[in-house]
């Protein structure tokens, strides 16, 4: 029997098991996807906030400015790129300088450390393509950039090493409350667990509702976004915002950690569970909408469109409390933005739950660390030759587009979590996220994977369950 068992290998479930992979204890990550990070932690706009935007006093404020700050010291301590470019939310109106001034207010009482509200002339001296219609603008220097699923990876991969089982592929059917704990009906496997924790995002009201009654509802609201090519990537140095409204945080422009600029998202309600399609009309009101922080954008370079799925609930603030039916049973639902800066405190706040909830927690005495991923890109020219020297595989190139070798597609077939996808490879080494978007690199990752961990070529899958790329040999002399 497990002492816990996560359900959701999002940003929330990964932070989780991170911090509990510290203690003495036996823990599960059970998820329905093949892989870590494939809900709306993979496609969200990747910004660990600073913390001016929620209302104080709610949770979402004080996870939010700790998550930062933690977040910074976990990409310290395990690698994965944040990059605290800053952020400015702008203002193009007497009315928004009112607002920027209120965000600023906001944030001094939540504790957002290094907030100024900056002129016209200050902004566009730092960033000369946004729009001379800026009338002033919240600078929050604490803000960054973060590869979101690089993040999940580096939790998930360095508490799988530290003896946390990650049981994937398991959609959790039902779950059955015993006199010691539960017994979750995970794919074809029973799993015993004395807790259980609850981050399954958009489907946490349905996991909930397995113990008897729903306690809340989620009601999921998609935001779409365009992606650009690096040559794009420079047009912005930090993160631009727009004034929030009652639907959220507007649409922004950002580099993003990969070099690249993203613009979006849109704000739908009532969107379908599941529903990660991009459509002409709410692309088209991204473009609009950001065409007031500036009209410098080139769509033309724009490499992939993609969708996410806001968690957004029937309550305000994010529901982070033990259930009202079992207290070993913790929900850790309605993790809307910004569930991504805040999760490292939600872990830590729900490791507390856990402690008022009984868990006795003992620090192990020894914590292994997962190597940081070599990069051969970033690699200086003497690096390359010494890496090519120990490993003639660093000098084949697979993905031309962001110069990745054969070693560090190897190298990604064998971490931790093994991935067994195409996508899993790209969420690992970064093939297939460039111009080209895999167009030249899949086949050859598509073979690595095959060659490495002895799965047949025809049983490879793009990311989801049943996304086959290829159905067989063909025939004859070919
Ligand atoms: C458009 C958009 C923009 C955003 N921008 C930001 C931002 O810039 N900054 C920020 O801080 N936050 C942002 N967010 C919010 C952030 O992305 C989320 O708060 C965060 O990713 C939620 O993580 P999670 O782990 O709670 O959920 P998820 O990442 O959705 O993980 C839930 C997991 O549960 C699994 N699961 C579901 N049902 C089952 C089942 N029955 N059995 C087993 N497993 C199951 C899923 O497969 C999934 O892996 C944004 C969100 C959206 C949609």
């Amino acid at each position: 029997m497990y002492d816990v068992a996560i359900i959701g290998a999002g940003i929330s479930g990964a932070a989780i098991a991170y911090y509990l992979s510290k203690y003495e204890l036996d823990v599960c990550v059970i998820d329905k996807e093949p892989d870590v990070s494939m809900g709306t932690t993979k496609a969200n706009s990747a910004i660990i906030h600073a913390g001016y935007d929620p209302e104080e006093g709610t949770l979402l404020a004080r996870l939010n400015v700790e998550g930062n700050r933690l977040c910074g010291e976990l990409a310290d301590e395990l690698g994965f790129p944040f990059i605290r470019v800053g952020s400015y939310v702008l203002a193009f109106s007497e009315k928004e300088d009112a607002t920027v001034k209120k965000l600023y207010n906001r944030g001094v009482a939540n504790g957002v450390p290094g907030l100024e509200i900056h002129t016209k002339e200050q902004i566009l001296a730092r960033e000369p393509n946004v729009s001379d219609k800026v009338t002033s603008g919240l600078y929050a220097p604490t803000a960054g950039i973060v590869s979101p699923w690089s993040y999940c990876l580096s939790l998930c991969e360095n508490a799988a090493v530290n003896g946390i089982d990650f049981i994937l592929g398991a959609p959790v059917l039902a779950i059955k409350q015993t006199k010691d704990g539960f017994v979750i009906k995970a794919g074809d496997r029973d799993v015993e667990a004395r807790y259980i924790i609850n981050c399954a995002g958009i489907y946490a009201a349905e996991i909930c509702g397995m113990l008897g009654k729903r306690e809340f509802e989620i009601h999921p609201s998609k935001g779409q976004y365009f992606l650009l090519d690096k040559s794009q990537g420079n047009l912005m140095k930090e993160v631009m915002f727009q004034c929030p409204s009652e639907l959220g945080k507007g649409v922004l422009v950002s580099p993003t950690a990969g070099g690249n600029l993203i613009v979006g998202p849109n704000a739908e309600i009532n969107s379908e569970f599941g529903d990660l399609s991009t459509d002409n009309a709410g692309l088209d009101y991204v473009a609009a909408a950001a065409a007031k922080t500036t009209d410098k954008i080139n769509y033309r370079d724009n490499v992939r469109c993609f969708a996410g799925l806001r968690a957004n609930s029937d309550r305000s603030d994010f529901i982070i409390e033990p259930s009202a039916q079992n207290a070993r049973f913790i929900n850790v639902a309605g993790i809307k933005s910004p569930g991504l800066s805040a999760a490292p405190a939600t872990a830590l706040y729900v490791i507390d739950i856990l402690k008022e909830q009984g868990l006795e927690l003992t620090d192990k005495k020894a914590i292994k660390k997962v190597p940081r991923r070599v990069s051969f890109a970033r690699a200086t020219k003497q690096e390359r030759i010494e890496l090519i020297k120990q490993d003639a595989r660093y000098g084949n190139i697979i993905c031309r587009c962001n110069t990745i070798t054969e070693a560090e597609v190897v190298a990604a077939c064998h971490s931790p979590i093994p991935p067994v996808s195409i996508d899993g490879i790209k969420r690992r080494a970064g093939t297939g996220m460039g111009r080209c978007q895999g167009g030249f690199c899949s086949p050859r990752v598509h073979e690595i994977i095959s060659r490495e961990l002895g799965i047949p070529y025809e049983d490879i899958i793009q990311e989801r369950k049943g996304s086959y790329i290829v159905c067989g040999k063909m025939g004859g002399n070919v």
